[in-house]
């Protein structure tokens, strides 16, 4: 296979494939038993939390161990509404499936959401949030980068509106670290969700990171975690997330220098297919976005066509967040940008990983060509 799907999930890497097994043979005892075998995954524990919180620039104290960013994601959301009067919550409108399906579901009990709406390139509208962003708000909730069209997001910008108005910031970084050079203390956030299956670590572990001195309540009680998160540690998982980072900390390349490479292979298979398949259309093209994300419709072929026919060569890849994939729904970003139903549905998304090569992208730009190729001349791009 050629795998392009690598915003649904990346392979893990070697050296965490290594330290899950070695921790399953050597460290499987409970970290919080006081006896030698509990100790020995407790030292495992404390070193893993000191690896994570140096790769993601924050002190280990602030590292919450979760079972990925959707969790994060809720205990952000949720413990905000728990620790305050205020029932009413910003949030992008752009975010992850996660984060939508949460959101309805809290309107439903009453809570207000009011989402920052997305610009026709798929960034922030920023006169509105700064309209939304006001004191009597119990959290602003934004993503690092979109999962589907890899839109940087003006985190920045939203931490100093958020900073003015009082009001504590929630960063979704689950699709930027690890691809993207990334500090908790710069990022002007109280709260940051990352994933480890999204930077060749395992599933199934995330950690919320929280601003020393903030208090909020946890999803699951327990004493673990400092009584944040209870439940025995995940420590295959996490000592598998600490090797990813030190992977990326410690590789013969730095994150710039692989961002770099992995933009310059997808910018070239962005200009191969433009130049390939008339009618070819890249989605927010206009906007910073990550180096490996490329969202692009063939005129008007449907993306599960598409997608079943370069399967059928080998070439793998979505029609945006795996989450919300597999219904006939269009993405609900590309909506909000005003692509028009139809076109949303032709979205497909190819997203490289450091693991690609020039040679993989060479045989994609001739294969997806030839996959569509009968279908070419049958159809006719309504613009947009
Ligand atoms: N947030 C974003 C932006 C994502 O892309 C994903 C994964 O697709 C998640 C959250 C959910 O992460 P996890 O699979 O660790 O729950």
């Amino acid at each position: 296979w050629i795998y392009l799907d690598n915003n649904a999930t990346t392979a893990p890497a070697p050296e965490v494939v290594a330290a899950i097994n070695d921790c399953l043979l050597n460290s499987w005892g409970n970290a919080s038993s006081s006896h030698a075998v509990g100790q020995i995954s407790k030292q495992k524990l404390v070193a893993a939390r000191a690896t994570i919180a140096k790769f993601l620039g924050c002190k280990p104290a602030e590292v919450i161990f979760t079972s990925g960013a959707t969790e994060s994601n809720h205990m952000a959301i949720l413990g905000a509404l728990q620790r305050g009067e205020s029932r009413r919550l910003v949030m992008s409108a752009g975010e992850h499936a996660s984060m939508q399906k949460l959101a309805r579901t809290l309107a439903g009990q009453g809570v207000t959401v009011d989402f920052i709406p997305v610009t026709a390139d798929g960034t922030l509208d920023l006169d509105a949030a700064k309209a939304l962003i006001r004191p009597d708000a119990a959290l602003v909730s934004v993503m690092s980068a979109n999962n589907e069209t890899g839109v940087l997001m003006p985190v920045a910008e939203i931490a100093a509106l958020c900073k003015a108005a009082g009001v504590p910031l929630h960063v979704d970084a689950t699709q930027s670290v690890g691809k993207l050079p990334f500090g908790f203390a710069e990022s002007g956030a109280d709260l940051v969700s990352v994933s480890a299956h999204k930077l060749r670590g395992p599933k199934g572990v995330g950690v919320l990171l929280m601003k020393s001195g903030l208090a909020w309540p946890a999803l699951f009680a327990g004493s673990q975690e400092r009584n944040r998160r209870g439940g025995t540690e995940n420590l295959p998982g996490i000592a598998g997330f600490a090797a990813a980072c030190e992977r990326l900390a410690t590789g013969t390349e730095t994150i710039p220098e692989t961002a770099a490479r992995v933009a310059a292979m997808r910018d070239c298979l962005e200009a191969g297919l433009k130049a390939a398949i008339p009618g070819t259309v890249v989605f927010a093209a206009g906007a910073p976005r990550l180096p490996n994300t490329l969202y692009l419709r063939f005129g008007a072929i449907d993306a599960d066509v598409v997608l079943n026919r370069i399967e059928k060569l080998g070439v793998i890849a979505s029609s945006g967040s795996a989450c919300s994939a597999g219904g006939s729904e269009p993405s609900a970003l590309l909506v909000a940008m005003g692509v028009p139903r139809d076109l949303a549905l032709c979205a497909v998304r190819l997203s490289l990983s450091d693991a690609t090569t020039d040679a993989e992208i060479a045989r994609v730009i001739e294969a997806i060509p030839a996959a569509l190729g009968p279908l070419l001349g049958e159809q006719s791009d309504p613009g947009g």
